[in-house]
């Protein structure tokens, strides 16, 4: 019989009654140290005092009144996005898929109107992921994503990763825009090198695709820049933004030019709750806390503290683990092990990670942790490598 909840996803038998900083409480009482911050997603911890304030305050005053009025928490927190990046325009979401529908759609509606209906193409790459629509698994175009589910909506071409001959191969005249995440991030933490990002900027600069990244993941400070892509000094035309903006309430940005985001005029485009005034009231205390440069600073350090640890970590069981990648606080430890065994065995010592492809484990802490739970963390998954069968 069909458990009451629809059963797409694979769980841990864990749940959790209780958040405070990087650690949760579960049902049974015992307590897990967080590595995976919700996916990325719990920048500033669990139950962060300062984002509790911001959402209670605003909750006592309004919910919600949709978008078919001003609504001054939005401005304030589109203000903070575009002072803060390349972009001149911002519209909210709820999630990154969202995000993802008007990348497409904005990219499209930008060659329409400047005479290009023929410019309907995107170009992604080979272990992307962009969410779970069905824009946004043909943009994946993994088996595992789209089987059952066709017809694909047409015009995305995947390009296998680092391949620069495919790439600009594959880049026509029907090309809209070249879209990619600076880190991938449920592909396996796989970071696109500085030059590869410049590389890209000018290709589509030659040949007139726009360039979306995907910062769904490794945006909002979590490589230790606002954004991960500032580490290459190009920008995008379109930016999605998603994970960790809301600090866990549900919240998601799609930044643009002005000039990339021209077609999209009054009724293109729409969402009932995006932009609510909760979650911009959140997002706005996040942008204020993430974007303050000893926040930054921080970050970097912590990250560098982490990654020395996992050096060290990686030496003591070379047959489990094989290499860290990653920037920032966006780690990855390629296993030579199982991955799922390394989870399951993270789990026996209380302590949560992610997998991913690429036999990778993900560890995406709160941006905020302690160093001495960044040690406790490493201590854990010592215990754990230790206990993996090989
Ligand atoms: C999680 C993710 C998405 C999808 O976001 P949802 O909020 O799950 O819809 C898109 N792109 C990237 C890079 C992601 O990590």
């Amino acid at each position: 019989m069909i458990a009451p909840v629809l059963p797409t996803y694979n769980r841990a038998p864990l749940s959790f009654v209780k958040g405070e900083g990087s650690w949760l409480t579960a049902s049974d009482g015992s307590r897990y140290l967080d590595l995976g911050a919700g996916i990325a997603v719990n920048a500033l911890g669990h139950a962060n005092p300062v984002l509790t304030a911001a959402l209670t305050e605003q909750a006592n005053k309004l919910w919600h009144v949709s978008n078919l009025y001003q609504i001054p928490e939005q401005e304030r927190l589109a203000s903070m996005l575009v002072a803060q990046t390349f972009a001149d325009t911002v519209f909210f979401t709820n999630s990154g898929t969202e995000t993802a529908e008007l990348a497409v759609k904005m990219a499209r509606k930008f060659w329409y109107d400047k005479g290009h209906p023929e410019r309907v193409e995107f170009i992604t790459f080979e272990g992307a992921f962009h969410g779970r629509s069905t824009a946004a698994i043909a943009a994946a175009g993994s088996e595992k994503m789209v089987k059952g589910f066709g017809p694909l909506m047409p015009g995305f071409k995947q390009v296998k990763w680092g391949d620069h001959d495919a790439l600009r191969a594959a880049v026509s005249e029907k090309t809209a825009a070249i879209w990619i995440e600076p880190i991938q991030g449920e592909g396996g933490i796989r970071v696109v090198p500085d030059q590869c990002l410049k590389g890209l900027r000018e290709l589509c600069d030659e040949t007139g695709p726009l360039l979306i990244f995907d910062e769904v993941q490794c945006g909002v400070a979590r490589t230790g820049r606002l954004f991960a892509h500032e580490w290459a000094g190009v920008t995008p035309d379109i930016m999605m933004v998603a994970k960790g903006i809301g600090g866990g309430f549900p919240l998601g940005a799609v930044l643009a030019t002005e000039d990339a985001a021209s077609g999209m005029v009054a009724g293109t485009h729409g969402s009932t709750y995006g932009g609510n005034p909760l979650g911009c009231a959140v997002g706005a205390k996040v942008m204020e806390i993430v974007s303050a440069p000893q926040f930054l600073d921080e970050v970097l350090r912590k990250a560098a503290l982490l990654r020395q640890k996992l050096e060290g970590l990686i030496a003591a069981h070379p047959d489990v683990f094989e290499a860290v990648r990653g920037q920032g606080l966006m780690l990855g430890i390629k296993c030579k092990a199982d991955v799922a065994a390394v989870v399951k065995a993270a789990y026996a010592q209380n302590l949560l990670t992610v997998p991913a492809a690429d036999n990778t484990l993900r560890l995406l802490p709160a941006l905020n942790i302690p160093d001495e739970d960044l040690t406790e963390a490493v201590n854990r998954l010592d215990k754990a490598a230790a206990n993996v069968s090989v």
